[in-house]
Protein backbone atom coordinates (compact mmCIF):
# COMPACT_ATOMS: atom_id res chain seq x y z
CA UNK A 1 0.00 0.00 0.00
CA UNK A 2 0.92 2.97 -0.74
CA UNK A 3 -0.24 6.57 0.40
CA UNK A 4 0.12 9.48 -2.25
CA UNK A 5 0.11 12.65 -1.37
CA UNK A 6 -0.38 15.17 -4.05
CA UNK A 7 1.39 17.90 -3.77
CA UNK A 8 0.15 21.01 -6.05
CA UNK A 9 4.07 22.92 -6.10
CA UNK A 10 3.07 26.37 -7.52
CA UNK A 11 7.08 27.19 -8.78
CA UNK A 12 7.89 29.98 -10.54
CA UNK A 13 11.40 29.64 -11.45
CA UNK A 14 12.80 27.52 -14.57
CA UNK A 15 15.78 25.11 -14.79
CA UNK A 16 18.82 26.18 -17.23
CA UNK A 17 18.52 25.45 -20.68
CA UNK A 18 20.53 25.88 -23.98
CA UNK A 19 18.76 28.57 -25.35
CA UNK A 20 18.75 27.35 -28.74
CA UNK A 21 15.25 29.27 -29.22
CA UNK A 22 14.58 32.27 -27.66
CA UNK A 23 11.03 32.98 -28.82
CA UNK A 24 10.19 29.01 -27.47
CA UNK A 25 11.94 29.67 -24.31
CA UNK A 26 10.34 33.49 -24.10
CA UNK A 27 6.85 32.56 -24.52
CA UNK A 28 7.41 29.19 -22.03
CA UNK A 29 8.82 31.05 -19.43
CA UNK A 30 5.30 33.55 -20.25
CA UNK A 31 3.09 30.74 -20.03
CA UNK A 32 5.13 28.83 -16.88
CA UNK A 33 4.80 32.12 -15.03
CA UNK A 34 0.81 32.35 -15.06
CA UNK A 35 -0.52 28.85 -14.77
CA UNK A 36 -0.80 26.36 -11.90
CA UNK A 37 1.29 23.04 -11.89
CA UNK A 38 -0.22 20.57 -10.14
CA UNK A 39 3.00 17.85 -9.31
CA UNK A 40 2.30 14.81 -8.15
CA UNK A 41 4.74 13.44 -5.87
CA UNK A 42 4.88 9.77 -4.09
CA UNK A 43 5.82 11.40 -1.14
CA UNK A 44 5.00 8.10 1.63
CA UNK A 45 5.26 4.46 0.92
CA UNK A 46 3.92 1.59 2.52
CA UNK A 47 4.20 -1.31 1.10
CA UNK A 48 1.60 -3.83 0.93
CA UNK A 49 2.00 -6.86 2.56
CA UNK A 50 0.04 -9.61 3.82
CA UNK A 51 -3.80 -9.86 3.30
CA UNK A 52 -4.38 -10.66 6.84
CA UNK A 53 -5.66 -8.85 9.61
CA UNK A 54 -2.70 -8.00 10.75
CA UNK A 55 -1.46 -6.80 7.63
CA UNK A 56 -4.18 -4.54 7.21
CA UNK A 57 -4.45 -3.22 10.84
CA UNK A 58 -0.65 -2.48 10.87
CA UNK A 59 -0.84 -0.48 7.45
CA UNK A 60 -4.56 1.01 8.59
CA UNK A 61 -1.62 2.48 11.20
CA UNK A 62 0.79 3.86 8.54
CA UNK A 63 -1.90 5.35 6.98
CA UNK A 64 -3.76 7.48 9.20
CA UNK A 65 0.24 8.51 10.73
CA UNK A 66 1.29 9.51 7.38
CA UNK A 67 -2.28 11.58 7.06
CA UNK A 68 -1.86 13.09 10.29
CA UNK A 69 1.64 13.83 9.10
CA UNK A 70 0.06 16.31 6.64
CA UNK A 71 -2.13 17.52 8.81
CA UNK A 72 0.22 18.79 10.91
CA UNK A 73 2.56 20.22 8.80
CA UNK A 74 -0.45 22.28 7.30
CA UNK A 75 -2.02 23.18 10.42
CA UNK A 76 0.61 23.42 13.22
CA UNK A 77 4.30 23.15 11.13
CA UNK A 78 4.11 24.82 8.25
CA UNK A 79 0.47 26.76 7.78
CA UNK A 80 1.77 29.78 6.55
CA UNK A 81 3.49 27.48 3.37
CA UNK A 82 1.32 25.14 2.67
CA UNK A 83 -2.43 23.80 3.20
CA UNK A 84 -4.75 20.89 2.24
CA UNK A 85 -6.89 21.33 -0.43
CA UNK A 86 -10.46 19.27 0.29
CA UNK A 87 -11.79 20.83 -3.22
CA UNK A 88 -10.79 22.34 -6.54
CA UNK A 89 -11.50 25.73 -5.37
CA UNK A 90 -9.35 25.17 -1.98
CA UNK A 91 -6.89 24.59 -4.59
CA UNK A 92 -7.09 27.93 -6.25
CA UNK A 93 -7.52 29.33 -3.19
CA UNK A 94 -4.30 28.14 -1.34
CA UNK A 95 -2.26 28.96 -4.43
CA UNK A 96 -3.63 32.57 -5.09
CA UNK A 97 -2.52 33.05 -1.32
CA UNK A 98 1.11 31.86 -2.50
CA UNK A 99 1.02 28.76 -0.51
CA UNK A 100 1.69 25.25 -1.40
CA UNK A 101 -1.08 22.87 -1.50
CA UNK A 102 -1.62 19.17 -0.37
CA UNK A 103 -4.13 16.75 -1.56
CA UNK A 104 -4.19 13.78 -0.15
CA UNK A 105 -4.75 10.75 -2.16
CA UNK A 106 -4.52 7.56 -1.26
CA UNK A 107 -2.63 4.63 -3.12
CA UNK A 108 -3.96 1.05 -3.02
CA UNK A 109 -6.63 -0.01 -0.62
CA UNK A 110 -4.60 -2.36 0.70
CA UNK A 111 -4.92 -0.31 4.49
CA UNK A 112 -8.62 -0.95 4.45
CA UNK A 113 -8.61 -4.41 3.81
CA UNK A 114 -12.04 -5.35 3.49
CA UNK A 115 -13.97 -3.16 5.16
CA UNK A 116 -15.54 -0.19 3.17
CA UNK A 117 -16.57 1.76 6.10
CA UNK A 118 -12.83 2.84 6.64
CA UNK A 119 -13.37 4.85 2.93
CA UNK A 120 -15.49 7.22 4.82
CA UNK A 121 -12.99 7.76 8.01
CA UNK A 122 -10.56 8.06 5.10
CA UNK A 123 -12.51 10.99 3.03
CA UNK A 124 -12.96 12.84 6.29
CA UNK A 125 -9.59 12.49 6.84
CA UNK A 126 -8.72 14.38 3.58
CA UNK A 127 -8.76 11.91 1.19
CA UNK A 128 -10.16 13.03 -2.23
CA UNK A 129 -8.29 10.45 -4.54
CA UNK A 130 -7.65 6.66 -4.40
CA UNK A 131 -6.33 3.71 -6.27
CA UNK A 132 -7.52 0.14 -5.02
CA UNK A 133 -4.54 -1.65 -6.41
CA UNK A 134 -1.02 -1.66 -6.26
CA UNK A 135 1.83 -4.15 -6.83
CA UNK A 136 0.33 -7.39 -6.22
CA UNK A 137 -3.41 -8.30 -6.51
CA UNK A 138 -5.35 -6.92 -3.74
CA UNK A 139 -8.92 -7.93 -1.88
CA UNK A 140 -10.28 -5.23 -4.55
CA UNK A 141 -8.80 -6.26 -7.97
CA UNK A 142 -5.66 -7.49 -9.84
CA UNK A 143 -2.88 -5.59 -10.37
CA UNK A 144 -0.62 -4.61 -13.66
CA UNK A 145 2.54 -6.38 -12.06
CA UNK A 146 1.40 -9.55 -9.55
CA UNK A 147 3.99 -10.39 -7.48
CA UNK A 148 6.27 -12.99 -7.98
CA UNK A 149 4.33 -15.94 -7.13
CA UNK A 150 0.82 -14.98 -7.87
CA UNK A 151 -1.03 -15.76 -11.02
CA UNK A 152 -1.33 -13.15 -13.62
CA UNK A 153 -4.73 -12.93 -12.71
CA UNK A 154 -6.91 -13.74 -9.11
CA UNK A 155 -10.14 -11.77 -10.01
CA UNK A 156 -9.85 -11.63 -13.82
CA UNK A 157 -10.18 -7.57 -13.16
CA UNK A 158 -11.96 -5.76 -10.07
CA UNK A 159 -13.27 -8.08 -7.49
CA UNK A 160 -16.80 -7.70 -6.22
CA UNK A 161 -15.46 -5.93 -3.28
CA UNK A 162 -13.58 -3.81 -5.35
CA UNK A 163 -17.01 -2.73 -7.37
CA UNK A 164 -18.68 -1.87 -3.99
CA UNK A 165 -15.50 -0.17 -3.26
CA UNK A 166 -15.60 2.32 -6.55
CA UNK A 167 -19.43 2.93 -5.88
CA UNK A 168 -18.69 4.32 -2.36
CA UNK A 169 -15.62 6.31 -3.37
CA UNK A 170 -18.68 7.80 -6.18
CA UNK A 171 -20.78 8.58 -3.20
CA UNK A 172 -18.44 10.21 -1.14
CA UNK A 173 -16.93 12.06 -3.64
CA UNK A 174 -12.86 10.65 -3.61
CA UNK A 175 -11.53 10.64 -7.25
CA UNK A 176 -11.29 6.72 -8.55
CA UNK A 177 -7.47 6.41 -9.80
CA UNK A 178 -6.76 3.24 -12.01
CA UNK A 179 -3.25 3.50 -12.23
CA UNK A 180 -1.19 0.23 -11.04
CA UNK A 181 -4.64 -1.73 -12.00
CA UNK A 182 -4.42 -4.20 -14.92
CA UNK A 183 -6.02 -3.63 -18.01
CA UNK A 184 -9.32 -5.42 -17.16
CA UNK A 185 -9.67 -3.50 -13.54
CA UNK A 186 -9.38 -0.14 -15.20
CA UNK A 187 -11.77 -1.22 -17.36
CA UNK A 188 -13.97 -2.98 -15.14
CA UNK A 189 -13.72 0.64 -12.67
CA UNK A 190 -14.13 2.91 -15.39
CA UNK A 191 -17.29 0.76 -15.93
CA UNK A 192 -18.70 0.98 -12.67
CA UNK A 193 -17.70 4.61 -11.92
CA UNK A 194 -20.40 6.68 -12.21
CA UNK A 195 -18.24 9.86 -11.82
CA UNK A 196 -15.01 10.89 -14.16
CA UNK A 197 -11.97 8.69 -13.56
CA UNK A 198 -8.19 9.10 -12.85
CA UNK A 199 -5.06 7.92 -13.69
CA UNK A 200 -2.83 9.48 -11.18
CA UNK A 201 0.99 8.04 -12.87
CA UNK A 202 0.61 5.97 -16.05
CA UNK A 203 1.67 6.52 -19.86
CA UNK A 204 0.45 5.23 -23.09
CA UNK A 205 1.44 1.25 -24.20
CA UNK A 206 0.94 1.76 -27.48
CA UNK A 207 4.03 4.82 -27.36
CA UNK A 208 5.91 2.19 -24.70
CA UNK A 209 4.48 -1.14 -23.91
CA UNK A 210 4.85 -1.66 -20.09
CA UNK A 211 2.17 -3.51 -17.79
CA UNK A 212 2.14 -0.16 -16.03
CA UNK A 213 0.57 1.65 -19.41
CA UNK A 214 -2.80 2.71 -20.84
CA UNK A 215 -3.99 0.98 -23.16
CA UNK A 216 -5.66 2.55 -25.88
CA UNK A 217 -9.01 0.83 -24.49
CA UNK A 218 -8.19 1.96 -21.27
CA UNK A 219 -7.34 5.70 -22.76
CA UNK A 220 -10.28 6.16 -24.31
CA UNK A 221 -12.19 4.53 -21.01
CA UNK A 222 -10.88 7.14 -18.99
CA UNK A 223 -11.61 10.33 -21.31
CA UNK A 224 -15.56 9.02 -21.81
CA UNK A 225 -15.64 9.28 -18.21
CA UNK A 226 -14.69 12.66 -18.33
CA UNK A 227 -11.57 12.06 -16.46
CA UNK A 228 -7.80 12.46 -16.96
CA UNK A 229 -4.95 10.50 -17.80
CA UNK A 230 -1.84 11.89 -15.88
CA UNK A 231 1.16 11.18 -17.54
CA UNK A 232 4.22 10.49 -15.84
CA UNK A 233 7.57 11.07 -15.95
CA UNK A 234 8.72 8.15 -14.78
CA UNK A 235 12.11 6.40 -17.04
CA UNK A 236 10.66 2.83 -16.92
CA UNK A 237 7.23 4.13 -17.97
CA UNK A 238 8.17 7.09 -20.60
CA UNK A 239 10.37 4.06 -22.60
CA UNK A 240 11.55 0.71 -22.59
CA UNK A 241 14.40 0.16 -20.29
CA UNK A 242 17.18 -2.17 -21.82
CA UNK A 243 17.76 -5.70 -20.04
CA UNK A 244 21.54 -4.99 -19.83
CA UNK A 245 20.77 -1.64 -18.00
CA UNK A 246 18.50 -3.49 -15.45
CA UNK A 247 21.12 -6.05 -14.88
CA UNK A 248 23.89 -3.27 -14.20
CA UNK A 249 22.08 -1.68 -11.94
CA UNK A 250 21.00 -4.62 -9.82
CA UNK A 251 24.68 -5.58 -9.92
CA UNK A 252 25.66 -1.98 -8.15
CA UNK A 253 22.98 -2.66 -5.90
CA UNK A 254 24.73 -5.64 -4.76
CA UNK A 255 28.11 -4.13 -4.96
CA UNK A 256 26.50 -1.20 -2.42
CA UNK A 257 24.17 -3.85 -0.16
CA UNK A 258 21.03 -2.44 -0.99
CA UNK A 259 17.43 -4.15 -1.35
CA UNK A 260 16.09 -3.75 -5.36
CA UNK A 261 13.43 -2.51 -5.89
CA UNK A 262 10.52 -2.23 -8.58
CA UNK A 263 12.11 1.23 -9.47
CA UNK A 264 16.02 0.01 -9.09
CA UNK A 265 18.26 0.47 -5.67
CA UNK A 266 16.27 1.03 -2.09
CA UNK A 267 17.02 3.28 0.28
CA UNK A 268 20.92 4.68 -1.71
CA UNK A 269 20.46 7.75 -0.16
CA UNK A 270 20.76 6.41 3.58
CA UNK A 271 24.68 5.18 1.94
CA UNK A 272 27.45 6.70 4.20
CA UNK A 273 28.79 9.65 2.44
CA UNK A 274 32.04 7.87 0.71
CA UNK A 275 30.01 4.77 -0.37
CA UNK A 276 26.69 7.17 -1.89
CA UNK A 277 29.42 9.13 -3.78
CA UNK A 278 30.72 5.84 -5.72
CA UNK A 279 27.18 5.17 -6.18
CA UNK A 280 26.15 7.94 -7.53
CA UNK A 281 29.25 7.96 -9.93
CA UNK A 282 28.59 4.78 -11.10
CA UNK A 283 25.03 5.32 -11.18
CA UNK A 284 25.66 8.39 -13.77
CA UNK A 285 28.01 5.71 -15.68
CA UNK A 286 25.19 3.67 -16.51
CA UNK A 287 22.93 6.41 -17.34
CA UNK A 288 25.62 7.29 -19.73
CA UNK A 289 25.90 4.02 -21.09
CA UNK A 290 22.00 3.76 -21.60
CA UNK A 291 20.31 7.07 -21.18
CA UNK A 292 17.44 7.72 -19.30
CA UNK A 293 14.02 8.87 -21.01
CA UNK A 294 13.67 12.76 -21.58
CA UNK A 295 11.21 15.47 -21.99
CA UNK A 296 10.44 14.71 -25.60
CA UNK A 297 9.85 11.02 -24.96
CA UNK A 298 7.73 11.97 -22.16
CA UNK A 299 5.47 14.65 -24.66
CA UNK A 300 5.07 12.00 -27.12
CA UNK A 301 2.83 10.32 -25.09
CA UNK A 302 1.37 13.43 -24.68
CA UNK A 303 0.85 13.86 -27.70
CA UNK A 304 -0.38 10.71 -28.29
CA UNK A 305 -2.90 10.79 -25.38
CA UNK A 306 -4.19 14.14 -27.02
CA UNK A 307 -4.82 12.85 -30.19
CA UNK A 308 -6.74 9.86 -29.22
CA UNK A 309 -8.78 11.47 -26.11
CA UNK A 310 -8.72 15.38 -26.55
CA UNK A 311 -6.50 17.94 -24.53
CA UNK A 312 -9.71 17.69 -21.63
CA UNK A 313 -8.70 14.69 -20.67
CA UNK A 314 -4.65 14.53 -20.24
CA UNK A 315 -2.39 15.56 -17.66
CA UNK A 316 1.28 15.46 -16.36
CA UNK A 317 2.75 14.21 -13.43
CA UNK A 318 6.15 13.01 -11.52
CA UNK A 319 6.58 10.01 -9.22
CA UNK A 320 10.08 11.26 -7.90
CA UNK A 321 10.07 9.56 -4.87
CA UNK A 322 8.12 6.32 -6.43
CA UNK A 323 10.51 5.73 -9.27
CA UNK A 324 12.68 8.07 -10.85
CA UNK A 325 12.55 11.06 -13.47
CA UNK A 326 13.45 12.03 -16.73
CA UNK A 327 16.45 13.70 -18.23
CA UNK A 328 15.11 17.14 -18.12
CA UNK A 329 12.93 16.69 -14.98
CA UNK A 330 14.37 15.23 -12.45
CA UNK A 331 13.83 17.87 -9.62
CA UNK A 332 10.08 19.71 -9.37
CA UNK A 333 11.61 22.78 -9.94
CA UNK A 334 12.46 21.27 -13.35
CA UNK A 335 9.01 21.76 -14.72
CA UNK A 336 10.24 24.49 -17.13
CA UNK A 337 11.75 21.73 -19.45
CA UNK A 338 8.37 19.96 -19.96
CA UNK A 339 6.66 23.45 -20.66
CA UNK A 340 9.16 24.52 -23.06
CA UNK A 341 8.78 21.17 -25.02
CA UNK A 342 4.88 21.75 -24.93
CA UNK A 343 5.53 25.28 -26.24
CA UNK A 344 7.62 24.07 -28.94
CA UNK A 345 5.58 21.21 -30.08
CA UNK A 346 2.59 24.26 -30.21
CA UNK A 347 0.34 24.03 -27.64
CA UNK A 348 -1.50 27.05 -26.17
CA UNK A 349 -1.23 28.65 -23.05
CA UNK A 350 -4.34 27.40 -22.24
CA UNK A 351 -3.48 23.65 -23.26
CA UNK A 352 -0.53 23.84 -21.16
CA UNK A 353 -2.81 25.17 -18.32
CA UNK A 354 -5.23 21.92 -18.82
CA UNK A 355 -2.76 19.41 -18.66
CA UNK A 356 -0.53 20.55 -16.00
CA UNK A 357 -3.37 21.30 -13.54
CA UNK A 358 -6.86 22.35 -15.31
CA UNK A 359 -7.98 19.11 -16.10
CA UNK A 360 -6.86 17.36 -12.72
CA UNK A 361 -9.02 20.36 -10.75
CA UNK A 362 -12.05 19.95 -12.93
CA UNK A 363 -12.22 15.95 -12.83
CA UNK A 364 -12.03 16.83 -8.74
CA UNK A 365 -15.46 19.43 -8.91
CA UNK A 366 -16.96 16.85 -11.02
CA UNK A 367 -16.28 14.14 -8.69
CA UNK A 368 -17.34 16.12 -5.90
CA UNK A 369 -20.80 17.36 -7.53
CA UNK A 370 -21.62 14.15 -8.30
CA UNK A 371 -21.53 13.25 -4.94
CA UNK A 372 -23.25 16.25 -3.52
CA UNK A 373 -26.11 15.13 -5.80
CA UNK A 374 -26.37 12.02 -4.41
CA UNK A 375 -26.21 14.05 -0.97
CA UNK A 376 -29.33 16.12 -1.77
CA UNK A 377 -29.48 20.00 -1.18
CA UNK A 378 -28.56 19.44 2.71
CA UNK A 379 -25.35 19.18 2.21
ZN1 LIG B 1 2.58 4.18 -8.02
Amino acid sequence: MILRLLICTLLLCGGALAADDAAVDAKARAIQGKILKIDMHVDIFVRQGARTTSGYAAALGDAFTQIAAVHKLAEETSPDKIGIGLTAADVRRIKAGGRKVAVVGVESAYPIGKDLRLLDQLYDYGARCMSLVHNGHSDMGDSSQPKKNEPPTEWNGLSPLGKEAVQRLNELGIIVDVSHASEKTALDMIAASKAPVLASHSNVAAVSASARNLSDAVLLGIGKSGGVAQLVALDDYVHAVPQEKTAAIAALAKDMGLEIGVFGPRDADKLPPEKLAVYTAKMAEINRTWPRANVRDLVDHVDYAVKKIGIDHVGISSSFNGGDGIDGWDRAEDLFGVTRELVRRGYTEEQIGKLWSGNFLRVMDDVQKYAANLKGPSR
